[in-house]
């Protein structure tokens, strides 16, 4: 342990918490210790304070206490003649360090100081927190790289970057060098930066870089089903970030101003100090002291002096990434950075579908001797032919054979085309079947992106993903109007026939379900248990896409599990599921049934598309999905209900759903299915509102669709009730559901 460091680290933490102090002491003087603080939609408070203190900070009073704990873990600076050679003191500097940073962002949100402006979004709402933390769980993203200070040159940065987007790094950005900061750079180049680049820029100060750290504290309260609270929880959660959750922090550049003619500046040592309480360890370009192993980090904590073009491949090898490269053979950069990237109207150079033209997509099995693995044709136009700005028809076929190719399994690789194709930068995609769109930006196309280079995509990806079940694969690519025109309509006939039957499959049809234990490596005692009437939490897992997935992986996930002995038709309760989710759920559960909410319901790890949960007062259930921020009517976010049902526990009246489950047959049966369906957020009720109305009017209840309030009609239990007693909703008729 360097004496330097620590007593830079010490240091800077003394400075920051004497800023913290009189920040606070400001906003106190202006609006009174009473006066709410808090961070948008987030149900951890300030999760900093709640992680490190189990304190629920809520009025600026609270944060006087907050401070008190931080003085308290301030160690003295060390002396010349009092030095040890210990890390405590420093890394109890870097948590007083980071409750004075949370202190100093939360207090930005009271309104003079706004920190979401210009490039900069500020914290990170729960609502992303889950939906980037699926991405984690299920490997798309290695890890997160957390960027403090800029590059010498633009190019630099963004060739950093684009390394890092290439690996599928998420990268978080704060603080600056000299007054620069990397965000800004690549801003100047036209870099998309947002959650969906995987390029989010936290803050200009370094105190945002505070926005990583709770965001890996709240990660592991989500989903590592960790309690906060006492100080054996704050280790327990370190200890899981430091095993689960890949991160390390790039400090770039020399800081002019750092004290003592050292190269960086105090605050930057005692925020490393905080990363590495997390176990995150610290790579910098210049050359300051390193701290080798001693086992907080598992490998070292501050590896320093690393040229540019090494700087990531060290990281990898210090955080002990797992990285898979996808080496295809188009022009354009390629990696789940990309995936979520739009292109603009303005950025396009051509586009197919939308609204604009005919374009689908379509796999097929083949015989072997029909297929030649390889093989790319382009039927029509190839780019050069095709004007800036136009649209034009698009047919992408994709023909595979292989000998333990199932017919089933079509669907669940035509269903990944869309996120094949959308990891090419400067391609977008969106959309399946017959309802794609699809733009190719003027940037690829400059740098010479041909229709053939989605056969390019295709082919690697089937083969990487699926080498166990796709021997062979070629890709037909139509643009001709007339083809595209006729092959639309074969296409149609092929899906509606695939919708048959996996729509019309049942429960009772199969002698076996399938479990997911993906989300395990995030919440440990978390077992999804995926029927054909009922897809995984997530939604990402139909019965389908499981046994799929274990055909392809024997070991991977996804397990057969015979349904045994039925104990509970009407619950969905079967002797061998309970045997099976004891053992697999660590001995936590013992019983569960499918289709109950209300006794024994499934388990949720945290990345549920939707949550249902009981109304009392209406006698029903209302559904709420993730991207909605309001209230509703059980008086509690989102993010406040998913605080209490995530981490793999079951929680009686509240359970956490995909989307297709809301119009099953199955859908909470033992309560009495849709019928108790008094409330969902608007946004969802018009995505399912087509299977909604369909099952609906299966069951001869079609007039109920129109009787599910939404935000607009209520965002309360009484207002609520009014409208349902007001519009004769059958719930309140219905027997008591508790
Ligand atoms: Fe996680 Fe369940 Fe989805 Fe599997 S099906 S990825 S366990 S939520
Ligand atoms: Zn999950």
């Amino acid at each position: 342990m360097s004496k330097i460091i620590a007593t830079a680290a010490i240091r800077g933490a003394h400075k920051l918490v004497g800023q913290a102090e009189v920040e606070l002491q400001k906003a106190i003087d202006k609006y009174g210790k009473e006066h709410p603080v808090d961070y948008p939609n987030t149900a951890y408070y300030l999760p900093i304070m709640y992680l490190f203190l189990g304190q629920k900070v809520q009025k600026l009073g609270d944060l006087e206490e907050s401070m008190q704990e931080a003085k308290k873990l301030l160690a003295d600076i060390p002396s010349d003649e009092l030095w040890l050679p210990y890390l405590g003191d420093t890394l109890d500097s870097g948590v007083a360090t980071l409750i004075a940073e949370e202190t100093i962002e939360a207090l930005k949100y009271l309104g003079e100081q706004n920190p979401v402006q210009g490039i900069w979004l500020g914290f990170t709402p729960d609502n992303i927190l889950r939906l980037q933390g699926i991405k984690l769980v299920d490997g798309r993203m290695p890890g997160f790289a957390a960027i403090v200070g800029c590059t010498k040159k633009n190019e630099d940065a963004v060739k950093l970057v684009r390394g890092l987007q290439e690996r599928n790094i998420l990268v978080f950005m704060a603080g600056h060098t000299n007054g620069r900061a990397i965000a800004e750079q690549l801003a100047e180049e036209n870099i998309e930066m947002n959650w969906d680049t995987f390029l989010v820029p936290y803050g200009k100060e370094i105190t945002a870089a505070v926005h990583a750290l709770n965001f890996a504290a709240r990660s592991a309260m989500t989903f590592g089903g960790i309690e906060p609270g006492d100080m054996d929880a704050a280790r327990k959660i370190l200890l899981y970030n430091k095993d689960r959750v890949h991160a390390f922090v790039m400090a770039l550049g020399a800081d002019k101003a750092a004290e003592d003619s050292q190269l960086i500046t105090d605050d930057k040592y005692a925020t490393a100090a905080g990363a590495i309480n997390f176990g995150f360890p610290v790579i910098a370009d210049v050359k300051i002291p390193q701290i080798l192993p001693t086992g907080i980090c598992t490998y070292e904590h501050v590896i320093s002096g690393i040229r540019l073009e090494e700087i990531i491949s060290r990281a990898i090898e210090l955080r002990g990434l797992t990285i898979k490269i996808e080496k295809i053979p188009i022009p354009v950069p390629y990696g789940a950075g990309f995936e979520g990237e739009r292109v603009r109207k303005e950025n396009m150079y051509v586009q197919f579908g939308g609204k604009y033209t005919d374009a689908f997509e379509l796999l097929r099995m083949k015989p072997m001797e029909e297929v030649e693995d390889g093989k790319i044709e382009v039927i029509g136009q190839e780019i050069d032919e095709m004007k800036e700005g136009e649209a034009y028809p698009l047919g992408i076929v994709v023909e595979v054979a292989g000998r333990d190719f199932q017919e089933d399994f079509e669907s669940v690789l035509e269903r990944r085309i869309h996120e094949f194709i959308s990891c090419a930068n400067g391609i977008f995609h969106m959309g399946q079947r017959n309802i794609i769109w699809v733009r190719i930006s003027k940037e690829a196309h400059a740098k010479g992106f041909k229709i053939k280079h989605f056969g390019e995509i295709l082919l690697a990806r089937m083969h990487e993903e699926f080498s166990k079940i796709v021997d062979r694969v070629q890709v037909k690519l139509y643009t001709e109007k007339e083809k595209v025109a006729k092959l639309i309509e074969e296409a149609k006939e092929v899906y509606s026939q695939r919708d048959d039957k996996i729509g019309g499959m049942t429960d009772e049809d199969v002698d076996e379900y399938y479990s997911c234990t993906l989300c395990q490596s995030y919440a440990p005692n978390h077992v999804c248990i995926v029927t054909p009437q009922r897809l995984g939490l997530c939604g990402a897992y139909t019965w389908l896409d499981c046994k799929a997935s274990h055909q392809i992986d024997p070991h991977g996930p996804n397990e057969p599990v015979a349904k045994g002995e039925c104990l509970d038709p009407v619950k969905g309760m079967w002797k061998n599921i309970n045997d099976y989710i004891e053992v697999k759920s660590n001995g936590n559960l013992k019983r569960f049934n499918a289709y109950s909410m209300m006794e024994d319901p499934m388990t949720s790890c945290g990345c549920f598309e939707c949550i249902a949960a009981i109304v009392p007062e209406a006698n029903g259930v209302m559904i709420v999905d993730r991207d909605y921020t309001g209230m509703t009517p059980v008086g509690m976010t989102f993010s406040t209900l998913a605080g209490q049902i995530g981490g793999g526990v079951q929680t009686p009246g509240f359970v956490g759903i995909g989307k297709l489950y809301i119009s099953s047959p199955k859908f909470i049966s033992a309560e009495g299915g849709q019928k108790r369906i008094v409330w969902m957020t608007k946004q969802l009720k018009e995505e399912v509102g087509d299977r909604l109305k369909a099952e609906l009017e299966r069951q001869g209840i079609s007039d109920l669709f129109d009787k599910i309030a939404t935000e607009e009609e209520a965002e309360d239990p009484e207002t609520l009730l009014q409208y349902l007693e007001k519009i004769g909703h059958p719930a309140l008729q219905m027997e008591a559901i508790m």
